[in-house]
């Protein structure tokens, strides 16, 4: 097991990498849990690259989770003719309902509520806002448009218009089929893009019926101003700042991240932090200072992950990017004041044996040279608690559910091991103990801490704790 890192990494799977070995590979350099993205791609690569990361799963015997990235109402431009065309500052662009690949001076924008809202003065922002076009003529089924940052512009980028407002519904009909696959095939968390209301998570939640857990990305404004409410209903959140970062001015994103962060730690609901984070590794082997600089701060500030998009996805160095981010998250958590620094953001216990004995362990784990906390859980939750204190020693997650273990795999510190269900605290430090050593976690004269609750298979019963000294 490689628990030598406590902020996990969530990387996209897309066509840079194909195949087991290479999935391994990038699994053993530090990934946790890998992104299905749905707005790319067909069933069948998804079906793929699903049994690819199960197979690898298998192979090393460590769980991984697997999310599924709903698209949402993320409005794109069609493709073109060549698949991309480049676009002079000051030149006409026509946007139209006519399927046809486009080209440089008309391309298809397959939203008809959006020409329709469009109105003469108002800015679209194309793929992350690196483009700028302006609404200046409308017609039947189409708008004129005359681009004022040009720039390449290839098949289906993305389009934001934060001066419109738009009816839409989280889920499209296309993610609703998306969805109907993917907790088909068995994902462990689904992705919700473009949450903009609390009820957007009702209503997916309603659709998921607990077949897989909720990750909100935040990335439009109005989701930022209901973010404890959003947080509260869904399991884990991300700060995903490529839309967010269009949708409200970009110099605000690094403040709203870290209110995200703090507010999600309070909550002890996992967040992660994505987008661009490595971006300049997509064409080269090494990072910027900029962007290295940019991981150290997400792991400094207390994300339980960072996640790779393009840079896995169809990078010319996936590898190398999981590698550098292991390095980065290793360097910073490694530094002098990691631990106490992360110690002044520590959210208050709330009243309750879980985060009581949750608190004790980090307590220990700072005065003890622990090897690892120990826990046992069914559903997981006690093993959140745990790692919203952000302890010093790794979490060991012992559970007898493959789908928590999965689910698990996002969040701060949790390395899990699936065995066989226990009913005693007994039974559990003995397993405990092999487990840690078969682990590689613990050896001869280290010292565990285990927690469990009884009664055993009680959501929120933890209320023993254990100090074992292996002989
Ligand atoms: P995306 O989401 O990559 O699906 O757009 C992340 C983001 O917007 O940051
Ligand atoms: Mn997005």
């Amino acid at each position: 097991m490689n628990a030598d890192k406590k902020v996990k990494i969530l990387a996209t799977l897309g066509p840079a990498v194909e195949g087991i070995e290479q999935i391994r590979q990038l699994v053993e350099a530090g990934v946790n849990l890998f992104r299905l993205n749905f707005s790319h791609g067909e069933h069948a690569d998804h079906a793929q690259r699903y049994n690819w990361v199960r197979e690898v799963e298998r192979q090393l015997g460590t769980p991984i989770g697997i999310l599924m990235d709903l698209q949402g109402p993320k409005l794109r431009v069609g493709r073109f003719a060549e698949g991309k065309v480049e676009l002079q500052r000051g030149q006409a662009l026509r946007l139209d309902l006519d399927s046809t690949p486009g080209d440089a001076r008309r391309v298809n924008l397959p939203h008809p509520e959006i020409i329709e809202a469009l109105q003469p003065g108002m800015n679209l922002l194309l793929d992350d806002g690196r483009l700028r076009l302006q609404v200046t003529a409308k017609e039947h089924d189409a708008v004129i448009t005359e681009v004022i940052a040009g720039g390449e512009l290839s098949d289906r980028k993305g389009v934001n218009v934060p001066e419109a407002v738009l009816q839409l519904s989280p889920l499209t009909e296309k993610d609703r089929r998306d969805l109907t696959f993917g907790l088909e095939l068995g994902v462990d968390w689904v992705a919700l893009s473009f949450v903009q209301r609390p009820e957007d998570i009702l209503e997916a939640r309603a659709l998921i019926q607990g077949k897989a857990a909720l990750m909100a990305k935040i990335e439009k404004p109005s989701a930022v101003q209901k973010i404890a409410e959003i947080a509260q209903l869904c399991d884990a959140i991300m700060v995903a700042r490529g839309d967010l970062g269009v949708e409200v001015p970009a110099e605000n994103v690094p403040r709203i991240q870290k209110d995200i962060i703090r507010i999600c730690r309070q909550l002890g609901r996992p967040v992660v932090v994505a987008t661009q984070m490595l971006e300049s590794m997509r064409f080269s082997p090494a990072p910027t200072r900029a962007e290295v600089t940019d991981v150290a701060n997400a792991v400094a500030e207390g994300a339980d992950a960072v996640m790779l998009s393009a840079e896995t996805a169809s990078g010319d160095y996936p590898l190398e990017a999981v590698q550098m981010m292991s390095k980065i998250i290793r360097q910073v958590e490694g530094g002098p004041d990691f631990q106490s620094q992360l110690d002044v953001g520590r959210p208050q216990a709330e009243a309750t044996a879980s985060d009581a004995i949750s608190c004790a362990i980090r307590r220990i784990s700072a005065i003890l040279p622990v090897a690892a906390l120990v826990n046992y859980t069914e559903s997981g939750a006690s093993s959140l608690r745990a790692s919203r204190e952000r302890p010093k020693a790794p979490i060991l997650s012992l559970t007898p559910n493959l789908d928590t273990a999965r689910r698990l795999s996002v969040a701060w510190g949790i390395y899990s091991v699936v065995n066989e269900r226990l009913h005693q605290v007994e039974a559990v430090t003995s397993t405990a103990v092999e487990i840690a050593q078969a682990q590689g976690m613990a050896q001869r004269g280290d010292t565990l801490v285990i927690t469990a609750g009884e009664p055993f298979g009680q959501p929120g019963s933890t209320n023993s704790l254990r100090i074992e000294t292996l002989h």
